[in-house]
């Protein structure tokens, strides 16, 4: 027989700094977007990551944080004050920063911004180059972001994702509608990912579907508490690496819950959490009886994945209200 699964201590954070972002590309799985908000403090930030490196301590781990988004350049100012607070309190450098380079408009700013960047110790710079995020950044502002950060950072220091898409771009704003959703589903071919928030409403439908006991069975322990991977919004809402907007408890001021004390809590009670004990014992094939019995449809043309599954019921539950505490919060589940 085999053993239940524990909870993993948690080794790898993103700290979503918004859920602001100068795009809205079909495959955000945070669905950031312009008319987003929701900005993580300073003050928030420090705290979390503090709380991040303590809890891995604890369990004779080291913890390493990165920035993400939304678009975390798009203040510039705050990404900065983030920066230097944690150096100040002895945090641990950013591993690394995630952006779409949109703000890489001219190569003094572009060099001025990761010579600094450099200074406050973030170690490496991932950057977003792909048909989606190409409908909406010119690919000018990548290239030029590339090369400067090659130039400030040293080639190994620097992530294009993905590498094969930068080197033989599309420019997907010239792309007919059956150009575009051909080129998605080619995207997705060649790298498989998931299929959650925006990309389950408007990417999984180009892909071929299948009916949802065809996903019976597939369960996601490995994903909800074998991962050492998570990350956590503006409120202290902590999600599963890979599964935004499954929320595994909330740390921060509105709580009184340290990230260390969610840790423990979820550790020891997992099960008591309705939407995470579901998905550990059957995947999202499990939630589907709440939602039927609340009226829900299956899709006649079926689902693209075991993600594309839990996203379109948890969008269902959470219109309906069910679980706030676990589905949610409203940002990953907005247009
Ligand atoms: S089915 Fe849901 S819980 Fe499982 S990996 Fe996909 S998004 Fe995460």
């Amino acid at each position: 027989m085999s053993a239940p699964p524990q909870l993993a201590v948690w080794e790898f954070a993103g700290l979503y700094l918004t859920y602001w972002c100068n795009s809205r590309c079909a495959f955000c799985y945070v669905r950031g977007g312009p008319d987003r908000g929701e900005e993580m403090s300073v003050a928030t930030a420090v705290r979390l990551w503090r709380e991040l490196e303590e809890h891995a301590r604890q369990h004779g781990a080291k913890m390493r944080v990165h920035l993400a988004g939304g678009e975390p350049f798009g203040d510039w100012t705050r990404l900065v004050a983030v920066l230097r607070a944690a150096r100040d309190a002895g945090l641990a450098p950013v591993e690394k920063i995630e952006t779409n380079a949109g703000w890489a408009t001219d190569d003094g700013l572009t060099r001025a911004r990761l010579e600094l960047l450099d200074a406050l110790g973030m170690e490496r710079l991932v950057i977003s180059c792909d048909v989606f995020h190409q409908e909406f950044v010119a690919l000018e502002c990548v290239q030029r972001c590339v090369r400067c950060a090659r130039e400030v950072l040293g080639r190994g220091r620097v992530i294009v994702r993905w590498w094969d898409f930068f080197q033989q771009p599309i420019d997907t704003r010239a792309l007919t509608r059956e150009q575009r959703e051909a080129a998605f589903r080619a995207a997705l071919q060649q790298h498989p990912d998931r299929l959650t928030g925006r990309a389950a409403e408007q990417v999984a439908p180009l892909l071929p579907g299948q009916p949802a006991e065809a996903y019976r069975g597939q369960d996601c322990a490995a994903e909800l508490l074998g991962s050492r991977h998570v990350h956590i919004d503006a409120l202290g809402n902590i999600f599963p690496g890979t599964c935004s907007g499954i929320i595994l408890g909330q740390a921060g001021p509105q709580t009184g819950c340290s990230v260390g004390a969610v840790w423990q809590r979820l550790a020891t009670d997992w099960r008591a959490q309705p939407v995470v004990a579901a998905l550990v014992a059957g995947g999202s094939y499990d939630l589907l009886p709440v939602a039927r019995k609340l009226g829900y449809g299956e899709l006649p043309a079926g689902y693209a994945s075991k993600c594309h599954l839990c996203a379109h019921i948890r969008q269902f539950l959470f219109e309906r209200r069910v679980w706030p505490e676990c589905i949610g919060p409203p940002a990953c589940y907005a247009p």
